[in-house]
């Protein structure tokens, strides 16, 4: 994608293109923000106008049909680099490879890139390697982290980089982009928005269908609690819960709480105007009414629960049932 096709974050977009018609870029950057806003896009973007083969005069858009342009969006050009965390950290080993490689002279481009993702998983001792580095890149080299965590960054590295701030796109903005993008119809737009929280790079990691049919699936399971008077129909509940893998479980667990926050919200403002699931408000308000604010309470807490014991390795069915048949009491 070229810069005048990516949306949001414009004040981003005018540095990077200031940076891009100065033309010196031996520097380093860091992107912060959440995961999947699109800040490695925008490093892409960055790299592509740098080599690209088509270049306008203004020289600061990609054209995004050359060879160059595409391989960099592939992830297959020879100069724009990817360094990621190796387990748990980005090690020594791996600083010192890129420390060579950042002096390297560019092999098919015109501008070398380094995109280090995960920052902030540099270990104390590679980072410390890569001060020098990071201050003084040569003309031809850009460096840049990737960071959700900016504050966990040594400030060693903090004080050689510029920081460029990058932060979700706001929903009106993003329902638009994706009803146009992928020609979907307003209603699903608005909620693909909502889900996300105006991350873009999510957007194409939901299947709104899917979705849909896992959270009518919960939405019975909530009747069915909120009578309460179905110990058999709930037991069965609990036992195909129960038997699904840990991902899946938890994904339930995720879901089901988030349909009792926005129950929550409606219970507690008497208003949907904050809820995500907007797309089914009448079914969700109809629950606010019928289980009120106190049992939504217990009923968070009994669901967060079972989150947090995923983490020691709880019997899943056992733990689902003595949940459901707990809170239809
Ligand atoms: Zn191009």
């Amino acid at each position: 994608m070229s810069f005048s096709g990516l949306i949001g974050n414009e004040h981003n977009k005018q540095i990077l293109q200031r940076f891009l018609r100065r033309k010196n870029l031996g520097m380093t950057l860091i992107f912060a923000g959440p995961e999947g806003i699109g800040k490695r896009q925008f490093a892409l973007t960055l790299a592509k106008v740098a080599n690209c083969q088509n270049l306008p005069e203004t020289n600061d858009d990609s054209c995004d049909i050359c060879p160059t342009c595409q391989r960099i969006q592939a992830g297959t050009y020879s100069d724009v680099v990817t360094i990621q965390p190796d387990g748990t950290y980005i090690k020594i080993a791996q600083t010192r490879e890129l420390i060579n490689d950042v002096q390297v002279r560019p092999r098919e481009g015109r501008q070398r890139f380094f995109l280090i993702d995960e920052a902030d998983r540099l270990r104390e001792e590679a980072a410390n390697s890569l001060l020098k580095t990071l201050e003084e890149p040569p003309a031809t080299s850009t460096i840049i982290l990737l960071t959700a965590r900016p504050d966990s960054l040594l400030s060693t590295i903090r004080s050689r980089a510029q920081k460029l701030n990058f932060a979700p796109l706001p929903t009106p903005e993003m329902e638009k982009y994706l009803a146009s993008r992928f020609q979907l119809a307003t209603p699903d737009a608005r909620l693909l928005a909502l889900l996300t929280g105006g991350r873009i790079g999510q957007a194409t990691t939901i299947d709104l269908t899917e979705y849909r049919r896992e959270r009518r699936e919960l939405l019975e399971l909530m009747d069915l609690l909120a009578t309460g008077n179905n110990k058999h129909r709930l037991l069965k509940a609990a036992e195909h819960y129960g038997k699904q893998e840990r991902d899946a479980y938890e994904r339930m667990i995720l879901l089901f709480l988030n349909l009792l926050r926005d129950i929550f919200l409606i219970a507690a403002s008497g208003s949907i105007e904050n809820i995500v699931n907007i797309d089914v408000a009448d079914r969700l308000s109809l629950l606010a009414e019928k289980i009120g604010i106190a049992q939504l309470t217990k009923w968070i807490k009994k669901f967060d629960e079972l989150r947090f014991n995923l983490r020691i390795n709880i019997n899943r069915q056992i733990a689902t049932e003595s949940a459901f048949i707990g809170l239809a009491n």
